[in-house]
């Protein structure tokens, strides 16, 4: 399936190809306080593929806290969390906000990784996030109606 995000204003989009299914990909609600804070829920499949677009690279957030080993993409003008990015050697991989899709209301499974070290932090997003190509200064496609 693709699962396709829009923040709320069109500046950032992201496109998701997976064979998972809503059952095995398994939406997570992490606890940390970013993420309850914008009530993310982030969907990933190391097997797949993602793009990130954002039309205006100027008005792009890429806010980092805690171990900084990732950068939370926040629309800088309509405010919308899309999704964390993180840049290592071999490419870009990411984990998205289905709160950004038209499936937000799909229920998620509580997930916890305060106590994780960088290291151990950096093998689980290898291990479990999406190869993503970051596209700045590319629109986001038009949304289709989900399926
Ligand atoms: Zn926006």
């Amino acid at each position: 399936m693709r699962i396709e995000g829009r923040c709320h204003c069109g500046n950032l989009g992201f496109e998701l190809e997976t064979a998972r299914t809503w059952e095995t990909i398994g939406p997570r609600e992490c606890d940390c306080s970013f993420c309850r804070a914008h009530a993310t829920r982030c969907v990933s499949d190391p097997e797949g593929r993602a793009a990130v677009f954002v039309a205006d690279p100027e008005r792009l957030v890429r806010y980092q806290f805690g171990l900084r080993t990732a950068e939370f993409l926040v629309c800088g003008r309509c405010g919308v969390y899309i999704g964390a990015y993180a840049e290592e050697e071999d490419g870009g991989l990411s984990t998205l906000n289905l709160r950004a899709t038209a499936h937000r209301d799909r229920a998620g499974a509580a997930v916890s990784y305060g106590p994780e070290a960088a290291e151990s932090r950096r093998a689980r997003r290898r291990d479990r996030w999406t190869p993503t190509e970051l596209r700045l200064g590319v629109s986001p496609p038009a949304v289709h109606a989900p399926g």
